[in-house]
């Protein structure tokens, strides 16, 4: 028997309820890899998943947790062996299959990655799928031609998990971060994370139909979409780009124009970290581990426990966590 936050769904009033449980490893899904699970953490993603699924989950009872890192318990793949370390992101893991928040999980050998040298699994949770994410949109940006010493890079949910973890990498590679914020009383921690400047977040949320505004931007990481996206891409700097990975701002572009495209080259690069092939997952934890300050991940940690999750999963929804939610499930 193990632990496991288990969302439940009442057939009649279609209503979803989550509590922690006890669960018989018999009931763990099919899978080529048993892992005992260390930590896991809170993505937005999660606070669907533990609420009303957003159409993720497929089928209930459900157990949430779209990452974890742990030590692999059992394994019918030659890859792994019992007391191997390893780490999850992606996958649909915890959205259409049982994830992280328990202290059993079963996955095929396929979804995992070694634990990479210089990170143990408490600060590759502390990472999770949002830093993996965020590394993923600096290698990108990177691989489109940009440099330190190109000019300030925007990031734009700063306080959040993508992007603090964004702001950290970046600021540690040399870059100079612009960190945008709607919470000022956030400043501090932006500037101790590296950022050299903080934007307020109403100032890139009017929409207007300008077709260009000045250059001020050699590229960006960008969490929110909606009016913000659509404000940035007429501010980048010519043939710069954008990494856009998320929507917390809204799923559509709002007051976007072809402009920034044609008049300007600027590169819209879509982030997906859920089916990155097995070397790119690789190398991204390679550089995390190399890239990613580890006083300034423990400064983002928030720690909780499964009984916690609720009511996090509620706060993430809202914009209200800041920095990462690290979950021992074990506590
Ligand atoms: P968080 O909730 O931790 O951070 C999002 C941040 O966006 C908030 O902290 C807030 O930052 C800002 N924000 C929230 N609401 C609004 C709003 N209405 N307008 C403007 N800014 C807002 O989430 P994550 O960082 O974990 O994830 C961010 C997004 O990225 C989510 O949409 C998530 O689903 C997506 N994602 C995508 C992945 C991919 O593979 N592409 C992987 C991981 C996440 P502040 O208070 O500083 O303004």
């Amino acid at each position: 028997m193990f632990n496991a936050l288990v969302v439940e769904k009442d057939e009649d009033s279609g209503k979803t309820s989550a509590s922690v449980q006890q669960i018989a490893d018999e009931a763990l899904p099919e899978g080529d890899v048993t892992v005992a699970v260390a930590y896991s953490t809170v993505n937005y993603k999660d606070g669907l998943c533990i609420g009303p699924g957003g159409g993720l989950v497929r089928k209930y009872p459900h157990v949430p947790g779209i990452d974890f890192a742990g030590t692999v318990e059992a394994s019918g793949d030659d890859r792994y062996k019992p007391g191997d370390k390893v780490v999850l992101t992606g996958w649909r893991v915890g959205e259409n299959r049982w994830g992280g928040y328990a202290q059993k999980a079963r996955v095929k050998a396929d979804m995992l990655v070694p634990l990479p040298q210089g990170l143990d699994a408490r600060q590759a949770m502390a990472v999770g799928t949002a830093g993996f994410t965020a590394m993923l949109a600096v290698m990108a940006l990177e691989d489109h031609g940009l440099t330190p010493g190109d000019g300030p890079v925007l990031v734009t949910g700063a306080a959040g998990g993508v992007g603090s973890v964004a702001t950290a990498i970046l600021a540690n590679l040399g870059y100079d971060v612009a960190a945008v914020t709607g919470r000022a009383d956030q400043a501090d921690y932006l500037t101790s994370l590296g950022a050299t400047r903080i934007v307020a977040r109403d100032d890139l949320t009017e929409v207007t139909r300008k077709p260009l505004e000045a250059e001020q931007w050699a590229g960006c990481i960008d969490a929110v979409a909606g009016a913000m996206l659509g404000r940035v891409l007429k501010q980048m700097n010519y043939g710069a780009s954008v990494a856009a990975i998320g929507l917390a701002g809204g799923a559509a572009i709002d007051g976007a124009l072809i402009t920034p495209f044609i008049l300007r080259g600027v590169n819209l690069l879509g982030i997906d970290s859920v089916m990155q092939p097995y070397d790119n997952r690789v190398r991204a934890w390679q550089r995390i581990a190399s890239d990613l300050p580890m006083d300034k991940l423990e400064a983002m940690i928030q720690p909780a426990t499964l009984s916690d999750l609720p009511q996090l999963g509620k706060d993430i929804l809202k914009g209200q966590v800041k920095g990462r939610v690290v979950v021992d499930v074990n506590a």
